[in-house]
């Protein structure tokens, strides 16, 4: 048992008794940690109220090395996620973020790459950013960052760069685009413009200047719905907080 200093972000807060709760951070240096603020929901306590979903928070900890739940001792707010009280959009469009961070990162398994992505994003849809293209934006960074980035240059079936067409087909079990010969063959395969793989590509790419992007609403609903079913695939399920994603039509 050693006691630890970290940032993290909060993902998700249970209630455990009248005064604690049980909370779920990514943290910066050790991955994704759960453990219990004892006295949490008191007013005075040594979170100071900072334990708040979405929340970003410097840290201290006992970290244990058996499955047992780390207790953690201390919070200090570094930013709260402001528009929760004003814009539901944003706060649906972070919550599913969390949900993917929650569900595709391990304990005690630190990715400080991933978590930086994962905090900046999280404060472009809190800074009032183009909602669609964060969200965009952070499945397939994040997609990538864990090792399950789509390929979009060139065809998952036989390698070869892809010819120039006007529809594309994307291979959902495959993870990219195939060419129009190896698609033949292939099931769970959508079919999309190629300006929407072009913005997909733009999206996926890590130096893209993504926050000057103009789309049309055509293609962006399309890569958004394109990408929702991709991200969905990988995990296995449908997150919970993809309706509200989709509902926001184009
Ligand atoms: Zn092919």
């Amino acid at each position: 048992m050693t006691t630890e200093k970290t940032e993290g972000i909060i993902l998700r807060v249970v209630e455990f008794s009248e005064s604690s709760c049980v909370v779920t951070l990514l943290t910066r240096d050790f991955g994704k940690i759960t453990g219990i603020a004892k006295g949490a929901r008191r007013r005075k306590s040594p979170f100071e109220a900072a334990i708040d979903l979405l929340a970003v928070v410097r840290l201290v900890f006992v970290h244990k090395t058996s499955t047992a739940l780390d207790i953690l001792t201390e919070a200090k707010l570094q930013r709260r996620f402001r528009s929760a009280s004003t814009h539901l959009d944003r706060l649906y469009a972070a919550f599913y973020c969390a949900e993917i961070l929650l569900a595709m990162t391990d304990e005690n398994d630190p990715h400080r790459e991933l978590y930086d992505f994962a905090v900046r994003m999280i404060q472009n849809i809190d800074d009032g950013e183009n909602l669609d293209h964060c969200v965009i934006r952070f499945q397939l960074q994040t997609l990538k960052l864990l090792g399950h980035g789509p390929e979009l240059n060139n065809c998952v079936g036989c390698g070869n760069t892809i010819p120039s067409e006007k529809r594309y087909f994307f291979g959902l079990r495959d993870g990219g685009v195939f060419c129009a010969d190896c698609r033949r063959a292939k099931k769970a395969v959508a079919s999309m413009s190629a300006e929407s793989l072009e913005l997909m590509q733009q999206f996926a790419d890590p130096n893209y200047n993504w926050q000057r992007t103009e789309s049309s609403s055509k293609q962006i609903g399309e890569v958004r719905a394109l990408t929702l079913r991709y991200t969905s695939h990988v995990l296995g399920y449908e997150p919970k907080l993809q309706k509200y994603i989709e509902k926001r039509g184009t």
